[in-house]
């Protein structure tokens, strides 16, 4: 789960302190990284459908598309992650990253962005998250192609198809279907094989009933994976669709 955190960096310009307690707590600061790097560990990939890989960091997770002509990467997740994907990709797969698409701004899901970007990579966001990581000077890979509404990205006979919906969680959250193998990936605002807290903090949850109703809407998708908990299926996002409106 994400909340609308502010950057953890200091901006140094604003410390005024000795410099030796300065370089405590850029000790500090970078002992907590590595713990945090650590806690997220192991990471693994598991298959999902066709060409549709799914990436576990700690208790995060994303998806990833393999084609001929290169591969979708939607969130890179930490950088620690990311290093890893991107050391599997190339042993495991022989195709470039060609896209990275963020489903929303948090940085618990889209820091990272720097590993895997590069000359032939096209990063991808909602206008909205795109937005939030400027403000915020997220420090990631920006966004170089914005979109509104939808956007349907093509790698020969493959596709992802990215859709908003409005306001739900974070800023610009998107859902990503990979076809054909028909998998749709949700980050935050969807929860399958676990129940979301009662206290939804910083969620918008008429928005993420809004959102919920109108995925449902479309045509069905044969897998769901979420960006926390297990793979499931069109009929737990109905479920939790009923549980939200509960
Ligand atoms: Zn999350």
């Amino acid at each position: 789960m994400s909340r609308i955190m502010t950057p953890p960096w200091p901006r140094w310009a604003d410390l005024k302190l000795p410099l030796l307690s300065w370089l405590a707590a850029a000790v500090l600061l970078l002992a907590g990284c590595s713990v945090r790097a650590e806690e997220d560990k192991p990471f693994s990939i598991e298959p999902v459908k066709g060409n549709v890989y799914r990436v576990l960091a700690g208790h995060y997770r994303s998806v990833f598309m393999v084609t001929d002509a290169g591969i979708f990467v939607a969130d890179p997740i930490n950088p620690a992650a990311a290093r890893w994907l991107k050391s599997q990709l190339q042993a495991r797969f022989d195709a470039p990253v060609r896209y990275l698409a963020y489903s929303h701004s948090h940085p618990d899901h889209a820091l990272g962005g720097e590993v895997l970007d590069g000359p032939a990579v096209t990063v991808i966001a909602h206008v909205r998250a795109a937005e939030d990581m400027a403000w915020t000077r997220l420090p990631t890979a920006r966004p170089e192609v914005r979109f509104a509404d939808q956007l349907t990205v093509t790698l020969g006979e493959s596709s992802v198809q990215l859709q908003y919906y409005g306001p739900n969680n974070g800023r610009g959250s998107v859902s990503m279907r990979f076809m054909p193998a028909n998998v749709m990936f949700v980050v935050d605002w969807v929860l399958v094989g676990r129940m979301p807290y009662r206290n939804f903090q910083g969620y918008d949850v008429h928005g993420v009933i809004r959102s919920t109703r109108a995925l449902l809407a479309q045509p069905r998708f044969d897998v769901f994976v979420g960006g926390h908990g297990d793979v499931g299926t069109w009929e737990d996002v109905k479920f939790y669709l009923g549980y939200m409106e509960a």
